[in-house]
């Protein structure tokens, strides 16, 4: 069955090797591993818990903030070099690739001996369009647009993920202010939702904060795991009515998870 594994579960500057930055495997049993964000944590989350880049042949990216892109030229060169590794695919919005190239990548990765480089000579580019919806494995991958930063001009998104396997329905917020009237279907039908949540006591105003998450409905709370936190004393989340906290190399076996969420349904 499948699994998912955070190989960390932190904020962007998660300090100290107790956690790292929120990048998470998709592992089916078969083997093949989808990653969800690449951040600049990656080199050490990967071989802390027994990877390395050789095991990267799928990306997906929700966003351009370092802890979600800052991996990729490490990740890019790496396996470009390496005539074991093939080109590894790299899920996207279309909106975000040029973006990701010229202002996040080009500039280490431009040049190779000999060769101007475009982000096609290190990936597999896959642009995902305004359907918003990408298949890894025969698995269906939808884009839930979130607000993560309104810089007064335009809104930067991020781009969440609903999917659903082995039966179990999920939603990935990824980095997101709390947006729950524009999302609460994706709130309603999921089975587990992994949340960004913010626990700093001088809030950025850009991830959802556990001061509002608390407040949720218990229904959403008791199917709500929390991510991308700072490295700080946690609050008691399972007494708020949260299923926790997150840790570096939590692992979730979906046929498990799958029993646990028929159960919660019959009760
Ligand atoms: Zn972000």
């Amino acid at each position: 069955m499948t699994k998912l594994l955070f190989l960390g579960s932190g904020s962007a500057f998660t300090v100290g090797t107790d956690n790292f930055q929120s990048n998470i495997f998709i592992i089916k049993d078969t083997g093949e591993k989808l990653l969800i964000d690449c951040g600049s944590d990656l080199r050490f989350s990967l071989y802390d818990l027994g990877f390395s880049y050789q095991d990267l042949t799928d990306i997906y990216i929700s966003h351009l903030h370092a802890d979600h892109v800052g991996g990729l030229e490490y990740v890019g060169i790496s396996t470009l070099f390496d005539p074991q590794c093939q080109t590894p695919n790299l899920y996207i919005s279309q909106e975000l690739v040029s973006e990701l190239w010229e202002t996040s990548l080009a500039g280490g990765m431009k040049s190779l001996q000999g060769k101007i480089a475009s982000l096609n000579s290190y990936f597999n580019v896959y642009p995902i369009d305004q359907n918003r919806y990408f298949y890894w494995q025969n698995i269906k991958f939808e884009l839930v647009r979130v607000i993560h930063i309104d810089n007064g001009f335009y809104l930067m998104p991020s781009y969440g993920l609903y999917f659903e396997i082995d039966g179990v329905k999920i939603f990935f917020t990824t980095d997101s202010q709390l947006c729950l009237d524009l999302h609460y279907q994706y709130y309603e039908k999921a089975d587990l939702i992994f949340q960004d949540c913010e626990i700093t006591i001088y809030p950025t105003t850009v991830h959802a904060h556990y001061t509002e998450l608390v407040n949720l409905p218990a229904k959403f709370k008791q199917k709500m795991w929390l991510y991308g936190y700072q490295p700080t004393n946690l609050p008691d989340a399972k007494q708020d009515g949260f299923l926790g906290f997150v840790k570096k190399g939590q692992t979730f076996d979906l046929a498990i998870t799958q029993q646990k969420v028929y159960l919660r349904k019959l009760n």
